[in-house]
């Protein structure tokens, strides 16, 4: 049987013997009780953008789907496998979530991928080149517009990609629903790996400003 990672062993040792026993009681009661979280967040894969640092949670409190690139896929009720589309609507329709933030990040390497899309496929599958179709539209935009840098480009990619994933969210009947009756709200958020900046969308202009703290 394969080795399991020395550092993750020791990871867990540190975790039982601090996080664990500091916190023991919260979690008997999240075990009993079950989990109720108020937020979901679809964040990216990257190791660098983990929603429960950033937000400095404890169990119970975020609902996370993390998927390359933190895309919201639209409604499609084909019978195809959807995880993300599964996991929200788990949150939404039996955890009843309250607010669903869609959290990008700086120097993603989905959204670069999006944008020099290459040109052969790592794999005969090409997962990655399929889900970044997602952003073909607004990749194909911002490519055009010549007068940007790459990192402006990727930047500006990032951003766009946020609002259409949460276009793609009111294309779910139990988001809008939900949201049109008021009882849940949609919120996008960029967070800047280097500076631990967060940016938050403006929900009327579709800007990124930073929240006063
Ligand atoms: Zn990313």
């Amino acid at each position: 049987m394969a080795q399991f990672p020395d550092e993750l062993l020791n990871g867990y040792r540190n975790f039982m013997s601090g996080r664990y026993a500091g916190e023991s009681e919260r979690y008997q009661r999240l075990a009993k009780e079950g989990q109720k979280p108020k937020a979901m967040i679809v964040a990216c894969c990257d190791s660098r953008s983990a929603p429960e640092t950033i937000f400095d949670c404890g169990p119970g409190e975020l609902f996370v789907v993390r998927n390359v690139a933190n895309l919201v896929p639209p409604y499609e009720p084909d019978g195809n496998y959807h995880s993300t589309s599964a996991a929200l609507e788990f949150a939404v329709q039996s955890l009843k979530v309250r607010d669903i933030i869609v959290m990008g990040h700086g120097r993603c390497g989905g959204i670069g991928a999006a944008l020099s899309p290459s040109a052969e496929p790592l794999s005969p599958g090409d997962f990655i080149g399929k889900w970044m179709g997602l952003l073909d539209k607004p990749a194909e935009q911002i490519r055009k517009a010549g007068i940007l840098t790459s990192a402006e480009r990727q930047r500006a990619l990032e951003r766009v990609s946020i609002r259409n994933s949460l276009h793609n969210l009111r294309t779910f009947p139990c988001v809008k629903i939900l949201e049109d009756a008021g009882k849940m709200r949609l919120h996008g958020a960029w967070f800047d790996i280097s500076t631990g900046e967060l940016w938050i969308m403006d929900a009327a202009s579709g800007d990124f400003v930073r929240p006063e703290l």
